[in-house]
């Protein structure tokens, strides 16, 4: 990796200063935690999968016009990015209860939602990610209702998109965590997407089986945590049909 200043190091992820004012360098790891960092873990090859569906997935969403952070793939674990101002939220779309919503709620993991609900989360680890209202953003000035209005409508949008994407290729998408981020260009600011969309933060279950293809595999101990990122990078098309003999998909991926 060439020498350039390390801005930021999450748990799965470093930003790194980007070649040109605005951009940044976003390195995808193979360290893998839950429970907010108590479990921790290395999923070997699961950085350059992330890469590359998250790559595939914000490139289709750009060509529907949904505006990213993306801007290209550098190499294997790499992607130059645009710098924006992160909101500290995280929203949450469901499709499916799964996860902290059927613990909460009492609803059975598998049990179709009404509707898709959209939830708030407060990006702080030392609390906990906790759930939070609208009233709460507004009230302390993490985003403003305008703000809010364009989060939840792009990720409504994102939502739509990418169910229909994901049934394409026999997986339903049950639910999903976006990040956004504030870009200013001249003295005007819009919201675009950022973070990534990868098997580490959305729930993905084979169409005819339920099996997991996501990180709850890695949460919930149930192996073959990196041949389920693979299967998602197969069906999306990004990596070579099985059957090349014992070659790793990741390290096939230049
Ligand atoms: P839950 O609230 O059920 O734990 O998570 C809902 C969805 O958001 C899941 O797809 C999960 O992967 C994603 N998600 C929620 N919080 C986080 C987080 O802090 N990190 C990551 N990677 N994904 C998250």
């Amino acid at each position: 990796m060439a020498r350039r200043r390390q801005l930021y190091e999450g748990k799965a992820k470093i930003l790194f200063e980007g070649p040109e004012p605005g951009t940044l360098v976003q390195y995808f790891k193979d360290d893998a935690t839950a429970g907010n960092g108590s479990k921790k873990g290395i999923i070997t090859g699961k950085g350059v999968l992330n890469n590359r569906i998250s790559e595939y997935i914000m490139l289709r969403l750009q060509e529907v016009g949904i505006p990213t952070h993306f801007i290209r793939r550098i190499n294997m674990r790499e992607q130059l990015i645009r710098e924006v101002e992160i909101i500290p939220l995280e929203i949450v779309i469901r499709n499916v209860a799964a996860g902290s919503i059927a613990k909460r709620l009492g609803i059975p993991e598998g049990t179709r939602l009404p509707r898709s609900i959209v939830e708030y989360y407060y990006k702080n680890d030392s609390l906990g990610d906790p759930m939070v209202a609208e009233e709460h953003i507004t009230a302390f000035g993490w985003a403003s209702t305008h703000d809010m209005d364009d989060m939840v409508a792009i990720a409504l949008r994102v939502n739509d998109f990418l169910c229909g994407l994901f049934a394409g290729v026999g997986i339903v998408l049950i639910d999903f965590k976006l990040e956004f981020g504030r870009l200013w260009e001249d003295e005007e600011m819009r919201i675009i997407l950022a973070d990534e969309i990868s098997p580490d933060n959305c729930r993905l279950w084979d169409a005819k089986t339920n099996e997991k293809l996501d990180k709850d595999r890695f949460r919930r101990d149930m192996g073959r945590v990196e041949e389920a990122y693979q299967e998602v990078a197969r069906r999306l098309g990004i990596l070579p049909e099985a059957g090349n003999g014992d070659m790793k998909g990741s390290e096939m991926m230049q």
